[in-house]
C-alpha cells in the first residue's frame, strides 16, 4: 500500500457533504528536514500589502483601534481598524496607529475631569491616574494633567473627596511622537518623572510610563514591522457599502490608510459589488478586501469584481450567533479550503476570520490555503486591546462583544447584519468578556513559533510550501470523531494548569 493512501487528501474529505470546523479535522505529520527556525510565515494580507507574520487584527471596536493597530504592525502583521464610530473618529485612530512609532498601548487608567479617586484601584497597574477631556478609548483624548498615586496617598479624607480635576497636577512633560525609544528611556531616568507625553502636532498621542517602555524594549521579533511607503505603520480599515461609506473613505485615504476592508457577514450583494468597483475606480492603488464569503461561487462573484483580498468565515466567531439566527453559515476548516481552492487561481490572499483559539487552529487556517488569520477573541483581552480591565470572581478580565450584538448595533455597526434598509434589529452576536492575555507583543511571537512548531511536523517550510503540498494531495488528514477531539485534549486529570509560554 503507498504511503498516500494512509489518510484522506484535502479535496476528498472536503468533498463529502460536511461542514467540518478547525476542530473537527487534524493533519497526518509528514516528514522533517529542516529546523523551526528555518520555517517563514512570510505572508500578504492583499495583491499589495506584504507581511512578516500573518496575524490579523479583527475590525470589531473591543479589539482594534490604534494601541492594538500600532502593535499588529510592529510584530509585522496587520490591525484593520473598525467603524463603529463616527468618520472623523475613526480617521483619527488611523492617523494616531501610524504616528505610534513604537507599539506603545498606556495601561494607566484615565479620567475624566469630574472622576472622584475612592481607592488605591483607580491607579492599578501603574502609578498614575491621567485626566483627560473625552471619555472612551477611541484615541488618546487630550491630556489635562495627572494624579501620582503617593499624592492621593498623602492627602487626607476629605480632600480625598474632591473631584480630580480640582487637585490634579499639569503636564507639563512633552515630547516628539516620534523620538527613539532609547532617548525617552533616558529623559524618564533623567526627570524622576515616571512618564513622558508624546505630542504630535499639538496633539496628545499616548503617555507613555517606565513599565509601557519595558514591555516594548522586550519584545521577540518575528521580523520586520509592517512599515508603508510613506515610512509609518500600514493600517487597514473596514467601512461598509453605503453611499455614506464613500465620504468615509476618502477622509481615511487622507488620514493615510493603507488597505480596506468591506465589512459584511453576506459580502456577496449588489451593495458590495457596486463598492468594490468604485473603491478601485477611485482608489487604483488602494487594495480592498471583499467578503465575507464562505463558498466558491460567492467568492467568484467578488473577484471577477476585482478585489484584492477576500475575508472567509460566516458564524465561526466565537461571539457569533449568525448561524442559530439565519441558519447560513459554513464550518469553517471547509469554508477556508473551498474558497482558497478558488482564490488561489487568481492568485487572491485569503484572510480567514474568526473561530481562532489555539494556535492549531492559526496552522489550520494556513494550511488549508489561508494566507493570514484574522482574530477576535485572541487578541481582545490583551493590554493593547480598547477597554479597561474589570475584575470578576477573582480573574482580570477585558470585555468583548460581536459588532452585531444589540449593544454593538445601538452604537452604528447594524450596517454589517441588517440589508441595507432594515430597521429592526435582530442581534448576530453577543456581549461577554475575555482573561487578561497580557500584551499581544509577547502573545503573539511565541504563537507564531508554536505555529512554526505545526508546519515543521508536517514538512512545510512557508505558507506556499504548505499550500503546494496540500493541493499536490501529499498532505493528508482526516475528520475527527467526537471521542478523538476528547483524546486531543489534556484528559483524564484531576486537575491541572495550563500555561502556553
Ligand atoms: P473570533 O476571532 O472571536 O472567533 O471571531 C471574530 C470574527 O467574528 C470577526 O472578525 C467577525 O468576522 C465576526 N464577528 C464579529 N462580531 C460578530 C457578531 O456579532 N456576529 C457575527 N455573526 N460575527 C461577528
Amino acid at each position: 500500500m503507498s504511503s498516500l493512501e494512509d489518510g484522506f487528501a484535502a479535496e476528498k474529505l472536503f468533498a463529502q457533504g460536511y461542514s467540518y470546523t478547525y476542530d473537527d479535522v487534524i493533519f497526518l505529520p509528514h516528514y522533517i528536514d529542516f529546523s523551526t527556525d528555518a520555517v517563514s510565515l512570510s505572508t500578504r494580507l492583499s495583491r499589495r500589502v506584504p507581511l512578516s507574520i500573518p496575524c490579523v487584527s479583527s475590525p470589531m471596536d473591543t479589539v482594534s483601534e490604534s494601541h492594538m493597530a500600532a502593535a499588529m504592525a510592529a510584530l509585522g502583521g496587520i490591525g484593520i481598524v473598525h467603524y463603529n464610530c463616527d468618520i472623523a473618529a475613526q480617521a483619527s485612530i488611523i492617523r494616531q496607529a501610524k504616528s505610534l512609532r513604537h507599539p506603545i498601548a498606556s495601561d494607566a487608567g484615565m479620567k475624566l475631569p469630574e472622576f472622584e479617586i475612592s481607592s488605591l484601584d483607580a491607579f492599578s497597574p501603574s502609578s498614575f491616574v491621567f485626566v483627560t477631556q473625552t471619555a472612551g478609548t477611541m484615541t488618546t483624548p487630550k491630556l489635562l494633567g495627572y494624579v501620582t498615586k503617593s499624592q492621593w496617598t498623602n492627602m487626607n479624607y476629605e480632600q480625598r473627596e474632591m473631584k480630580i480635576y480640582d487637585y490634579m497636577k499639569s503636564c507639563d512633560f512633552c515630547v516628539p511622537w516620534d523620538i527613539d525609544i532609547e532617548k525617552m528611556e533616558a529623559l524618564l531616568e533623567d526627570k524622576q518623572k515616571g512618564f513622558v507625553v508624546l505630542e504630535r502636532d499639538g496633539e496628545t498621542v499616548n503617555v507613555v510610563t517606565k513599565d509601557d517602555i519595558e514591555r516594548v524594549k522586550g519584545y521577540p521579533k518575528s521580523g520586520p514591522g509592517t512599515v508603508g511607503q510613506d515610512g509609518e505603520w500600514m493600517v487597514g480599515a473596514a467601512i461598509g457599502t453605503r453611499e455614506s461609506d464613500k465620504e468615509r473613505l476618502e477622509h481615511l485615504v487622507n488620514a493615510g490608510v493603507n488597505v480596506v476592508v468591506l465589512d459584511s457577514s453576506q459580502g456577496n450583494s449588489l451593495y458590495q459589488l457596486d463598492m468594490i468597483k468604485y473603491v478601485k475606480r477611485t482608489y487604483p492603488e488602494l487594495d480592498v478586501i471583499g467578503g465575507n464569503v464562505v463558498t466558491t461561487y460567492q467568492a467568484q462573484n467578488l473577484i471577477q469584481a476585482g478585489v484584492d483580498g477576500l475575508r472567509v468565515g460566516m458564524g465561526s466567531g466565537s461571539i457569533c450567533t449568525t448561524q442559530e439566527v439565519c441558519a447560513v453559515g459554513r464550518g469553517q476548516a471547509t469554508a477556508v479550503y473551498k474558497v482558497c481552492s478558488i482564490a488561489a487561481q487568481s492568485g487572491i490572499p485569503v484572510i480567514a476570520d474568526g473561530g481562532i483559539s489555539n494556535s492549531g487552529h492559526i496552522v489550520k487556517a494556513l494550511v488549508l490555503g489561508a494566507s493570514t488569520v484574522m482574530m477576535g477573541s485572541f487578541l481582545a483581552g490583551s493590554t493593547e486591546a480598547p477597554g479597561a480591565y474589570e475584575y470578576k470572581n477573582g480573574k482580570r478580565i477585558k470585555k468583548y462583544r460581536g459588532m452585531g450584538s444589540l449593544e454593538a448595533m445601538t452604537k452604528g455597526s447594524d450596517q454589517r447584519y441588517l440589508g441595507d434598509t432594515a430597521k429592526l434589529k435582530i442581534a448576530q452576536g453577543v456581549v461577554g468578556a475575555v482573561a487578561d492575555k497580557g500584551s499581544v507583543l509577547k502573545l503573539i511571537p511565541y504563537t507564531m513559533h508554536a505555529v512554526k512548531q505545526g508546519f515543521q511536523d508536517l514538512g512545510a517550510s512557508s505558507l506556499q510550501s504548505a499550500h503546494d503540498l496540500l493541493r499536490s494531495n501529499i498532505l493528508r488528514l482526516e475528520a475527527r470523531t467526537g471521542a478523538a477531539q476528547i483524546e486531543g485534549g489534556v484528559h483524564g486529570l484531576v486537575s491541572y494548569e495550563k500555561k502556553s509560554f
